[in-house]
C-alpha cells in the first residue's frame, strides 16, 4: 500500500428497512434505520476497518443522516476530507423492504439528493492526488458528473503506477440511458485491473453468455483478474493462468444487502497488501459471510481479527 489510499466516488446514503417481509411500501408498517449506507460507502468503511487508507468522495446535507453517515466512516479510520456537507439538500436515503421471493422493493432518493450532486473539490482533487487505488462503483453512475471525477481519479491513480478495480453493481432500478451506460462500462473495463462482478454482471459485461466463454473475452481486454461472486455459492477468481474457487461459508442470511461491498473491500485490500489471490478470495468470503448475518449494510463490516476468528470457527464447514 506503499502507493496510498484506495478511493472511491459515490452515493452515500442512509438505509431505512421494512420489519416485515411484504411487496413495497403502499400502506403503513414498521421501520428499522437510519443505518448508513451506499455502496461506495460501504466499500471504503470496510476497507478502513481492515486497516487500510481508505477515502470517498461524496456529499451529504447539512443534518442527522449526513453527520450519521460521517461519524460512522470516521470512527472506522476512513479519510472524510473529500465529502462536501451540502447546506441546501438533504442526505441521500434509500427505503427497502425484502419480498417473499427474497427480491427487493426500493424508494431511492438519491438523485435529488446530495449524493446527486457531488462534484470535484480541493479535497477531492487531494485525495485523488494521494491516491494509490481506485474502485469504480456502478451504482455511482447515476450520478451526474461521476464519471468525470472517476476518470480523473483513474487517469490520475494510473500515471503513479496504482491499480484500478471495477464492481457493475447494477441494479434495475438505477440504470439510466442503456446506450450511455453500455459505453461507460466498456471505457473502464479498458483501464480496469479488477472486475468483479455477481451473477449475470459477467455476461454482461462480456457480452457471452456462457461463464468460461465470457471469462476469456474479458481477460483478452486487458484485465488481469476477474473474481465472481457466487452469493451463499461462494466466489472464484480467474486469471489468464489461474483459477481458484471458494465455498461459501454457511451462515443464516438475515441482510444480504452489503455484502458484495464488503467482499470485494476485503479482496482489493487482502491483494494490495500482496496476500494471493487464494488467500485474499477466503477473507473476502469470511467478509461477505459476515455481513449477511447482520441487519444493516454496514454493520457487518470486519476487521483482520474478527475475519481470522470466523474462519477459524467455521473451519469445519467451509
Ligand atoms: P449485493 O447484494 O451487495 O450487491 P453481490 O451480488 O454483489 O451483493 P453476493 O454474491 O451476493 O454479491 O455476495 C458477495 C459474497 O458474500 C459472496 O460471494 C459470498 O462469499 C458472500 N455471501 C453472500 N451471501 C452469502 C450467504 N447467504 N452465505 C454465505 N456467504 C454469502
Ligand atoms: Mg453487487
Amino acid at each position: 500500500e506503499s502507493l496510498g489510499p484506495t478511493i472511491t466516488a459515490g452515493e452515500i446514503l442512509v438505509e431505512i428497512m421494512s420489519t416485515s417481509v411484504g411487496n413495497g411500501f403502499l400502506e403503513p408498517m414498521p421501520l428499522v434505520g437510519p443505518f448508513p449506507s451506499g455502496a461506495p460507502a460501504i466499500f471504503v468503511d470496510q476497507v478502513a476497518r481492515l486497516g487500510g487508507a481508505a477515502g470517498i468522495i461524496s456529499a451529504v446535507g447539512d443534518d442527522d443522516f449526513g453527520r450519521l453517515n460521517i461519524e460512522r466512516l470516521k470512527r472506522d479510520g476512513a479519510d472524510v476530507s473529500a465529502i462536501e456537507v451540502l447546506p441546501d439538500a438533504p442526505t441521500g436515503s434509500a427505503f427497502v423492504r425484502y419480498r417473499a421471493d427474497g427480491e427487493r422493493d426500493f424508494v431511492f432518493n438519491i438523485a435529488r439528493s446530495a449524493s446527486g450532486q457531488i462534484r470535484m473539490t480541493d479535497a477531492a482533487r487531494a485525495l485523488i492526488s494521494r491516491a494509490g487505488h481506485v474502485h469504480v462503483m456502478g451504482s455511482a453512475f447515476a450520478i451526474p458528473g461521476i464519471g468525470r471525477i472517476l476518470s480523473e481519479a483513474v487517469a490520475s491513480v494510473k500515471a503513479r503506477g496504482g491499480t484500478v478495480s471495477f464492481d457493475p453493481n447494477v441494479r434495475k432500478e438505477l440504470v439510466a440511458g442503456q446506450g450511455e451506460a453500455k459505453k461507460r462500462f466498456d471505457e473502464i473495463l479498458s483501464v480496469a485491473d479488477l472486475l468483479l462482478p455477481s451473477g449475470e454482471e459477467l455476461s454482461v459485461a462480456a457480452g457471452v453468455d456462457e461463464e468460461e466463454a465470457a471469462v476469456q473475452a474479458l481477460l483478452s481486454r486487458g484485465l488481469s483478474e476477474i473474481v465472481l461472486k457466487r452469493g451463499a455459492l461462494g466466489s472464484s477468481f480467474f486469471s489468464r493462468n489461474d483459477r481458484g474457487d471458494c465455498l461459501a461459508f454457511r451462515v443464516d442470511e438475515l441482510d444480504p444487502t452489503g455484502a458484495g461491498d464488503c467482499f470485494g473491500a476485503t479482496y482489493v485490500t487482502c491483494r494490495r497488501q500482496g496476500r494471493s489471490p487464494v488467500e485474499s478470495l477466503r477473507y473476502a468470503n469470511a467478509a461477505g459471510a459476515r455481513t449477511v448475518t447482520r441487519q444493516g449494510p454496514m454493520e457487518g463490516v470486519s476487521t483482520f481479527a474478527e475475519l481470522d476468528r470466523f474462519v477459524e470457527e467455521n473451519r469445519l464447514e467451509a
